[in-house]
């Protein structure tokens, strides 16, 4: 049980943020959060190569950059993940994508086994190990157990994934405890991470604190952070499932009541209740915290707060742009722009940009060295090769299809320079639709004399390929449906290493001036398409004229580093987790 102390007493309001700052780093924490009283955060996904952890997208790659963060802040920060034992491998081969089920050792990334917590499920007790990796002052807390599967395997309603969420609420909350650790703040990834609020809830009501003042103090600690946009695409389970799953774990009668309350028609979404319990929520761009369209049970709009995705820069950033980002006072030693940045760019000149992205490219050529492309060839970029990029996930509404719509067109735009079209991206598990676009695009190209060589498609898409692209291209497609995209962070990955942003005006891209970039606003997609290849045509001729060039990556930074920076997102989510 937590003590009568923290019960009763809310989290002290930081007067200041700069003395919060001042106190940060002279390592004096205030009282809101401590080593013992973690910021925590909570997430299904996490995106970690480094600590052995595979994610699946956006969601993934963010968590593992809030942490990465907060370690360089010195903020004491624990993440809670489940840690899956096997992970899936696309391969290309022969016109044909295939899975591999990769295990995965926990103890060669670091991790080191802390005891075992159960859960019930069904009658039954689960057994879940604790592995923990601990760093500065972050930490990683995983659970898992031989049997426990694979991000997001079955479908989304399905039995095994309740029993992924119910063992990373439950089982971390014991976990939390188990290690002495009382979370001052609960950050919930999405709402796969609900349970950890819940058992929270139920700790504090089955231990004597009344029930009213049990949802109060979780709802006054739970941030709940959105990244979709439409509550009714989300799937819903069924009482029957939580009378297995969930209810067996619940040891507050009233807690017990309160869910049940919660079904409508026998059915829940985890949305519903996830914004029951916490009270403070947000969006992770300004456009989707507009445009993000829920309810909670009395059917009341739920109003989110921004707090536009960062990114870890030391993580996305080739470490000699780094350097010349501090050197030049551009970037603080936290990664966040200095007063008077802006300026700071003006000692971008062209020359610098080639000679930074020269040594980029040499990281991307060694990147492929063992990526063939659908034609099995392992690709070299000599310096002067002009490459576009498109590396995202494969799904509909980032329309990976869009740029083959006229192929005359394309191969016009690409021929004149010799230049290369690269895509990289995992298609879902199981998604045909997706999968079939995939194949068109690859048919159509393989018809034509020129683009049969200078389309490239990349599989098993991972951060490594992100990495070598963002470093090593010249030109970045982002063109998601605008409304669809919540925030989206590899556009980031390309401004930061001096990439041309070519975007439609949605996600994180939005918060900036629609004159920062080439953008792509049209009134239709006929439209967009046209100032799509438009857009193309000046990014290569902007390329290759220096003063263009200059001035073309100073607006770009001017306008998107404070986005960009992973250290402006952690001091917006503690300006409003602990407002002044
Ligand atoms: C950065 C990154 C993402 C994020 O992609 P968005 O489409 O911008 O959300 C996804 N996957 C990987 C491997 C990444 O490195």
């Amino acid at each position: 049980m937590e003590d009568a102390e923290y019960f009763y007493h809310p989290l002290e309001n930081i007067e200041d943020t700069e003395l919060f700052y001042e106190a940060v780093e002279r390592n004096h924490l205030t009282k809101s959060i401590s080593p013992e009283r973690p910021y925590t955060y909570w997430t299904i996904e996490l995106y970690d190569q480094k600590n052995g952890i595979r994610g699946g997208g956006g969601l993934g790659v963010l968590a593992a950059d809030t942490r990465r963060v907060a370690e360089k802040m010195g903020i004491p920060f624990t993440l809670i993940t489940p840690f899956y034992p096997s992970e899936i491998k696309q391969i290309y081969e022969n016109g044909e994508i295939s899975e591999q089920h990769i295990p995965v050792d926990y103890s060669k990334y670091g991790f080191k086994y802390c005891d075992k917590v159960n859960i019930k499920c069904h009658k039954d007790l689960c057994s879940l190990d604790v592995i923990e990796k601990r760093f500065k002052n972050t930490r990683i807390i995983c659970i898992t157990e031989p049997n426990f599967g694979e991000l997001y395997s079955g479908l989304s309603g399905s039995d095994h994934r309740l029993y992924q969420e119910v063992s990373l609420g439950f089982g971390g909350y014991a976990a939390l405890k188990l290690l002495g650790l009382k979370p001052a703040i609960m950050q919930l990834n999405e709402v796969a991470t609900f349970f950890a609020a819940l058992a929270r809830l139920d700790e504090l009501a089955s231990n004597g604190m009344d029930f009213y003042e049990a949802v109060v103090y979780t709802r006054k600690h739970t941030l709940y952070t959105n990244h979709t946009l439409v509550q009714a695409a989300e799937a819903e389970f069924s009482r029957e499932q939580f009378d297995r799953f969930v209810f067996p774990n619940l040891r507050s009668p009233a807690v017990r009541k309160w869910l049940s309350d919660k079904f409508t028609h026998d059915r829940i979404k985890l949305s519903s209740v996830t914004i029951e319990i916490a009270e403070l929520r947000s969006g992770v761009s300004k456009l989707h915290t507009r445009v993000a369209n829920y309810h909670d049970i009395a059917g009341n709009r739920v109003k989110f707060k921004p707090v536009t995705n960062g990114i870890d820069m030391d993580t996305w950033v080739l470490p000699e742009i780094m350097n010349f980002y501090r050197e030049n006072e551009i970037l603080d030693t936290i990664n966040a722009p200095t007063n008077d940045y802006a300026e700071k760019l003006d000692s971008f000149t062209a020359e610098t940009i080639k000679s930074l992205k020269t040594l980029g490219r040499e990281i991307l050529n060694k990147t492929l060295e063992n990526r063939p492309d659908q034609n099995g060839k392992i690709l070299k970029f000599t310096d002067n090769d002009f490459i576009f990029d498109f590396k995202r996930r494969f799904v509909d509404y980032k329309r990976p299809e869009l740029p083959f719509s006229d192929l005359n067109r394309l191969r016009n735009i690409l021929e004149p320079r010799g230049a290369h079209y690269i895509i990289a991206g995992r298609v879902h598990p199981g998604d045909d639709t997706m999968y079939k676009k995939l194949q068109n695009i690859l048919k159509l190209i393989k018809n034509d004399d020129y683009l049969c060589d200078h389309v490239h498609y990349l599989a098993d898409y991972d951060e490594k390929l992100a990495y070598g692209l963002s470093v090593g291209s010249n030109v970045a497609i982002n063109v998601p449906i605008v409304g669809y995209e919540a925030c989206g962070t590899s556009w980031m990955k390309d401004i930061a290493n001096l990439n041309l942003l070519i975007s439609t005006h949605d996600g994180g891209v939005a918060d900036g001036p629609m004159s920062a970039y080439f953008c792509v606003n049209g009134a239709s997609e006929e439209d967009e398409l046209n100032i799509l290849y438009q857009q193309m045509e000046d990014a290569i001729s902007t390329w290759d004229n220096d003063f263009d060039l200059e001035f073309v990556i100073r607006r770009q930074l001017s306008a998107f580093l404070p986005i960009i920076s992973g250290a402006r997102m952690m001091k917006d989510y503690l300006d409003f987790l602990f407002p002044k």
